[in-house]
């Protein structure tokens, strides 16, 4: 838990959010700004601020936030439609919430533009 995290006290149920998961080691939920039909953030409940701060999150924390990007892809619907899985990292990846996460989307059909 960070002070003045915005996703930490997303995690503690201080703010609202529409969760879709949680488990032991990681809490999804839906974006406030959806940019595509299925667009869900997953974070570790530990904090880290993102990728470059990922040597203080054990390495089963990082994987269940994998391990349950497919089960919500499962449960939304789009395992088979497929979908994305992103992190932004830093300013040239415009992060803007400095609590590792990661992008789920999908339900429509994408570019092949990722940058
Ligand atoms: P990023 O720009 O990669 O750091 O992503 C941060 C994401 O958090 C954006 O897609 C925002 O729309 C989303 N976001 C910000 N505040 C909230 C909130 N209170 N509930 C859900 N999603 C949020």
């Amino acid at each position: 838990m960070a002070e003045d995290c915005l996703f930490c006290k997303i995690i503690q149920g201080d703010i609202p959010s529409d969760k879709v998961y949680e488990d032991e080691h990681c809490y999804a939920f839906r974006d406030i700004n959806p940019q595509t039909p299925v667009h869900v953030l997953i974070v570790p409940k530990r904090h880290v601020a993102g990728l470059n701060d990922t040597q203080a999150l054990p390495d089963q924390e990082l994987a269940a936030c994998m391990r349950a990007a497919r089960k919500i892809a499962q449960q939304l619907g789009v395992e088979e439609s497929g979908y994305r899985v992103l992190t932004n990292c830093g300013p040239d990846a415009f992060q803007s919430v400095h609590h590792l996460h990661f992008h789920l989307m999908g339900g429509r059909q994408m570019t092949a533009e990722m940058g």
